[in-house]
Order: C-alpha cells, then structure tokens, then sequence
C-alpha cells in the first residue's frame, strides 16, 4: 500500500462523483477499508468539492480541533461503506438494504442548500451548492450524488472494475457499454500482460 500523501495523485475514475468517493483510498491496489483525514482532504480537494485553501486549512483542523476532524472522518467512512454497499447490490441486480440508505439520508437532512446552475465546458449543468454551516456540507454534494444513482438503479450503468483484485466502481459511459476496466492504464493492460504471458507459456 502507497503512503497516501499530497502529491500521489488519486484515481478518480467513476465518472460521478459518488463512485469516486465510495473508491476512495484509491491508489492502484486499493481500495481499502482504511481512510485517512489527510486522504479525505486530498478527495474533497481532488473531485473540486473545496479550493486547496480550504484543504490546507482542513489539513490542520486534524490537530487544531481533533473532535471536529474526527466526527467528519467517522461519518465519511460510513458514508463511504454504505455507498460501496449499495452499489455493489446495483452492479450485482440486488435490493439495496433501507439501513444502507440511512447514512445518505442523514447527510441529505442536515445539509441545506440549493441547486444552481452553472456553465461548464459550454455545457449547462445542475450543481448543488450547499450553505456552509458546520463541517458536514463537505459531504452533501456527494450524499446528493449518491443518492441520484441509487433513484436511477440500473439506468446509471454502474460497473466493477473486471479485475477482481480492484474492486473499484465506474460509470459505464462508452457507447458500446461494454467498459470493463476501471482504467485501461491500471487494470486494462495488466490483463492484457497476463493473458498474452500465459498464451505464451502455454
Ligand atoms: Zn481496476
């Protein structure tokens, strides 16, 4: 396992932004069950959620106010685990579980905020702008996101990565619908490696 720091650059390939945070830590050979304050700051910062500003000032909130750092880890990795979970049962045609939803909804409940839209790329698009007010906003742009995907179900075409040793989670959103790697760079050309090796020793 990579030691997460600043400049490791992370994964973000599921393509909306609830894939990527129920990916996270995603360093090649992840995902894993840990998560770090330093990991999460570098996500937020990472998927645009907060200005690096924000994450060097949220970096320090670990040794300045070790409560608040902790609370929001501990309801990010609930999140977090809920969202794997719930996916998971979309990728697998599978019932998400009520409780699962519980953690998204907390988040949904204490997050006010309002929808704007904003121009992107010459594209318009919905964006949800949270009131500050405590460090839970941080988390409602992905609660939001999240449950999205979980109203669209089959229609957000969610896909685990075909390597069974990533187990990260995408977004199939090629024409054909037949993306199987989470990344052609990462897991794509390890499989390609390893097939042609055993064609060859074979
Ligand atoms: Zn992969």
């Amino acid at each position: 396992m990579p030691s997460p720091n600043l400049t490791t650059p992370l994964l973000l390939v599921g393509g909306r932004l609830a894939l990527d945070f129920a990916n996270i830590p995603s360093y090649p050979g992840s995902p894993a069950e840990h998560l770090s304050w330093e990991e999460l700051i570098v996500f937020l910062q990472a998927s645009q959620i907060i200005s690096a500003e924000r994450g060097s000032s949220l970096l320090a909130l670990s040794g300045s106010d070790p409560d608040a750092a902790q609370s929001l880890l501990s309801r990010s990795i609930r999140l977090r685990d809920a969202l794997r979970k719930s996916f998971g049962a979309i990728v697998r045609k599978e019932l998400i579980a009520r409780e699962w939803t519980e953690p998204i909804n907390q988040i949904l409940r204490i997050t006010e905020g309002h929808d704007e839209i904003v121009l992107e790329e010459n594209t318009w698009k919905m964006e949800f702008k949270a009131r500050e007010g405590g460090l839970d906003w941080l988390l409602a742009a992905i609660a939001r996101s999240a449950a999205e995907i979980i109203v669209e179900g089959a229609q957000a075409r969610l896909r685990i990565c075909a390597n069974p040793a990533c187990g990260l989670f995408f977004s199939d959103k090629s024409r054909t619908r037949r993306r199987r790697w989470c990344s052609m760079a990462i897991c794509g050309n390890r499989h390609k490696v390893a097939s042609f090796a055993r064609r060859h020793v074979s």
